[in-house]
């Protein structure tokens, strides 16, 4: 990875291709399927956990950058974050939809399923495009943290659609998809906020509301039954906890 990260990529490809990276990792999540490796529930809970405590390990260290930079931007920003992942669950009809919902039988729940990841992934793309402009080691170590958790969440994915009959690699081949818009939104963010700095602590605060809003609607709420309390509470903070002890110790 060094020499990534020190070459003189122009700094645009740099975005696509970390964003990407993160994306393509989301189809690992269809391994265990491949494998014929059959999850128990738990699991499942477990994945949300950990991909949950990427997500605010990642939250915390954009955060902690936007303290910096004038805490009114950041926390409207933040507020318009969450205001904007509220809204595009309504938009979407998938308020309450029950992402971990295994033997639903409903037809119209696997698209439905496939098109929260998505609105998901953008989301992500903005902290990743955020990240990378504040620094691109930044942005990089952003990146990995979020390709980690694409593996957990694209799992979850890849386990409900199996269970509809999807085959492991078409459902590696949705988890990817699913989360491209991340390497589109990545891109944008960046070139926005590149171009018109005054933005940053707005983006940043946008990208911190957005990914804990997600955090605490999405993902924790139906893992919590799927593993019981304390083991998810104890991944989601180990996860959490690594991202930041990294995270800390990259420049
Ligand atoms: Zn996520």
């Amino acid at each position: 990875m060094g020499q990534l990260t020190t070459g003189a990529l122009d700094p645009t490809l740099t975005v696509l291709l970390w964003s990407s990276f993160a994306a393509l990792w989301a189809g690992l999540g269809a391994l265990p399927r491949a494998a014929k490796v059959g999850l128990p529930v738990r699991a499942l809970g477990w994945a949300n956990a950990g991909a949950s405590g990427l997500m605010l390990g990642v939250a915390y260290l954009l955060l902690a950058e936007g303290l910096r930079d004038g805490m009114g931007a950041g926390a409207v920003g933040a507020l318009l974050g969450l205001a904007s992942v509220h809204l595009t669950h309504l938009l979407t009809g998938t308020d309450d939809l029950d992402l971990n919902a295994l033997d639903e039988v409903d037809s119209a729940y696997g698209y439905q399923v496939v098109l929260v990841n998505t609105v998901h992934a953008a989301y992500e793309g903005i902290a990743i495009g955020v990240a990378l402009t504040i620094s691109i080691p930044f942005g990089i170590s952003m990146a990995v943290a979020l390709a980690l958790h694409n593996v957990p969440e694209g799992m979850i994915l890849s386990e409900i659609l199996g269970r509809r009959g999807v085959r492991p690699f078409h459902a590696a081949s949705l988890a990817v998809a699913a989360n491209l818009n991340q390497v589109l939104l990545a891109v944008v963010t960046f070139a926005v906020v590149g171009a018109a700095p005054a933005l940053l602590p707005w983006a940043l605060g946008f990208a911190v509301g957005a990914l804990v809003q997600l955090v605490l609607a999405e993902l924790l709420p139906e893992s919590y039954r799927q593993a019981g309390h304390t083991s998810i509470a104890v991944v989601a903070l180990l996860a959490m906890g690594l991202v930041v002890a990294l995270g800390g110790v990259a420049p």
